[in-house]
């Protein structure tokens, strides 16, 4: 049986005190995180998760809310776990140029230092299918900043599947995409609709009977959505909910 354990569901701005974006898949072949926001290596401490339980990195786009936390992963991989075995980090085209341009701003340079564990890095574009860690992983292009190279991710474990949105708005494909998930861990930054680029509570209502998936949760958080949770019909995910697929 594989675990979900939500990490960080706030929106970009930590909404309600909450960790940035990032959810732990424990499979049984091993572990991975959907995206990895600045606060991962903080919230992965308070949940008593050792980084070295992660073999994948899976990256929806490259907003620091996804994935600022990647330099500070790795150096806490290397100086604190001195970890052994490989890391590989999955994610849109440019994966590697990005994380490498990120780590050298944050004075975290990749390049110049003797790594204890193989860090490989692997591009995934929307449609294509790709084997990584525990998983099997499809990307789908979802509705979001063009320039952060945003996606989705079907995510199968066995006979098990999770769909993960990244950050989007509302597209018709965005069904099929997710079609078939037993979970479906949903952005929902905003109450009202209003951006084209994130989903709101007012979206979802609409489109809900739209969506074929077994359990649907709602992450990523923003101001008016915090105080909405146990209040509306949809389940929303709080830093820590561990869920069993
Ligand atoms: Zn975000
Ligand atoms: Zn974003």
């Amino acid at each position: 049986m594989s675990e979900v354990v939500f990490i960080g569901t706030s929106d970009a701005f930590g909404a309600g005190g909450r960790r940035q974006s990032a959810v732990f898949v424990r499979g049984e072949r091993g572990g991975m995180l959907l995206d990895c926001g600045a606060t991962t290596n903080t919230g992965l401490a308070q949940l008593a998760i050792a980084r070295d339980e992660i073999d994948v990195i899976l990256v929806s786009h490259f907003h620091g809310d996804h994935f600022g936390g990647i330099p500070g992963f790795l150096y806490a991989a290397l100086y604190a776990d001195r970890r052994r075995h490989p890391l590989e980090i999955v994610g849109p085209p440019e994966i590697e140029q990005r994380v490498r341009s990120l780590a050298n701003a944050m004075g975290h340079q990749l390049g110049n230092r003797e790594w204890t564990f193989p860090i490989r890095f692997r591009e995934i574009r929307p449609d294509e299918a790709v084997d990584a860690g525990p998983a099997s992983l499809r990307a789908f292009a979802t509705a979001h900043q063009l320039e952060a190279h945003p996606q989705g991710y079907q995510v199968r474990l066995g006979r098990e599947s999770i769909a993960y949105s990244g950050d989007t708005g509302w597209f018709d494909a965005l069904p099929r995409a997710v079609a078939g998930s037993g979970l479906f861990i949903c952005e929902c930054t905003l109450e009202c609709a209003g951006l084209d680029f994130h989903l709101s509570l007012e979206e979802l209502r609409e489109h809900r009977d739209d969506l074929d998936c077994g359990r649907l949760i709602l992450t990523h958080l923003g101001d008016a959505m915090v105080p909405l949770r146990g209040q509306i019909e949809f389940e929303t995910a709080d830093d820590g909910l561990a869920v069993k697929l």
